[in-house]
């Protein structure tokens, strides 16, 4: 039986890199609390990333996110889409706002623009868009929101290191979110960061960041949200070989267009115009009656060759259990649908040639 392949593997730098970077820390004793490595990243991913504002470095892309609706200061509704990870929905109800879903355009999976503005209310201060799959949103957000005078947060978890029309990503609308968690195609094992148009909004979140404390005082309710001396570390030997990594990627992804493209009932998404890609995941549709087989069909075939593809996202976060009751769940049909058909092959850096072959066999062979 071959060795398992999972839908990713994370990306680890070199054992003794890692460990010369660990010497500085022994060096300094500085563990936390923005150490010298720590202000190494932020600088190095301010380059990376083209920030023209301000970006801030966090534990994780989830806190990261709670606390940019934190220091927002949002209340009331809030206009999202159900069509992503766990912790887009659950930042928002945790923050004490309420999720507004809006449905997705088939296009790209992303929220449908055109769909916004019937579900803004008098209650509305913000649209949290997700770059799904390193797609990216409708440009058209920006003026919606500037017109009815909204925030916008972008969940851009699977938007490292892609520019817009040549411009990083990250510096679309007020706040975008970006993870650094072990499966991203940038990862420090757990961290993200929060980059924003405003640099007045530093302090506040450094202070939210660390219990909401400033001096003697804590102006803000805070949290302990910061990125340790080790894990900035992992960052900036990964930041090195980002690169080399998204050619790998990129690679595969073309591997798989030209294995895959034309498959009957099976929908690839086209690269997507003016935009530089990460290839952070690859997702297809399958249209059961055209392709003659299920989306789990697909899985569990992969499945007993030891493949490993993942249903993501599914189910829309609309449905979970801990929502029923609290607020209105809007009907999105699109997401839904694409819910149910939607799997992400495996792909990262180091996958075999070989083993995607193997994935495109199993598809185009056709499953129950
Ligand atoms: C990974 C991810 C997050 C959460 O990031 P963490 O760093 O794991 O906390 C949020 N939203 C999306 C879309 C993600 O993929």
């Amino acid at each position: 039986m071959d060795l398992p392949v999972f839908v990713t593997k994370p990306d680890l730098p070199g054992f003794d890199e890692y460990v010369s970077e660990l010497r500085r820390i022994w060096d300094t004793a500085t563990l936390t609390n923005s150490g010298p490595l720590h202000e190494e990243l932020e600088a190095a991913l301010i380059c990376a990333l083209g920030v023209t504002g301000g970006l801030t470095l966090f534990a994780n892309g989830h806190l990261a996110l709670e606390c940019a609706l934190t220091a927002l200061e949002l209340s009331g509704e809030v206009i999202t889409t159900p069509f992503t990870f766990a912790s887009t929905t659950q930042a928002i109800v945790r923050a004490g706002l309420t999720p507004v879903f809006c449905d997705i355009n088939p296009g790209d999976l992303t929220l449908d623009a055109a769909k916004i503005e019937p579900l803004i209310t008098k209650n509305t201060s913000a649209i949290l868009p997700v770059h799904v799959y390193g797609h990216i949103c409708d440009a058209g957000i920006s003026g919606i929101a500037a017109k009815h005078g909204l925030k916008v947060i972008y969940d851009a978890a699977h938007a490292f290191g892609e520019t817009y029309n040549g411009i990083g990503v990250g510096n679309m609308g007020d706040v975008s979110m970006f993870s650094f968690h072990a499966t991203k195609n940038f990862n420090t094992v757990e961290g993200g960061a929060l980059v924003y148009a405003d640099k007045r909004l530093a302090p506040k979140l450094k202070s939210i960041r660390n219990f909401g404390i400033s001096g003697d005082d804590a102006p803000y309710v805070g949290l302990n949200a910061k990125m340790s001396e080790f894990h900035a570390a992992i960052g900036l030997c990964n930041l090195r070989r980002y690169d080399e990594r998204r050619a790998a990627r990129a690679a595969l992804v073309a591997r798989y267009r030209e294995r895959l493209d034309g498959v009957r009932g099976l929908t690839l998404f086209p690269p997507c115009p003016n935009t530089e890609l990460n290839y952070c995941y690859f997702p297809v549709i399958v249209n059961e009656t055209e392709y003659g087989g299920t989306r789990d069909g697909i899985l569990a075939a992969l499945a007993e060759r030891n493949i490993y593809a993942r249903k993501y996202f599914y189910p829309l976060t609309s449905s979970f259990s801990c929502y029923k009751g609290r607020f209105e769940i809007q009907y999105t049909p699109v997401a839904e649908y694409f819910a149910a058909r939607v799997l992400t092959l495996p792909l990262y850096a180091e996958l075999a040639a070989g083993d995607a072959d193997r994935v495109c066999a199993v598809i185009r062979d056709g499953v129950k």
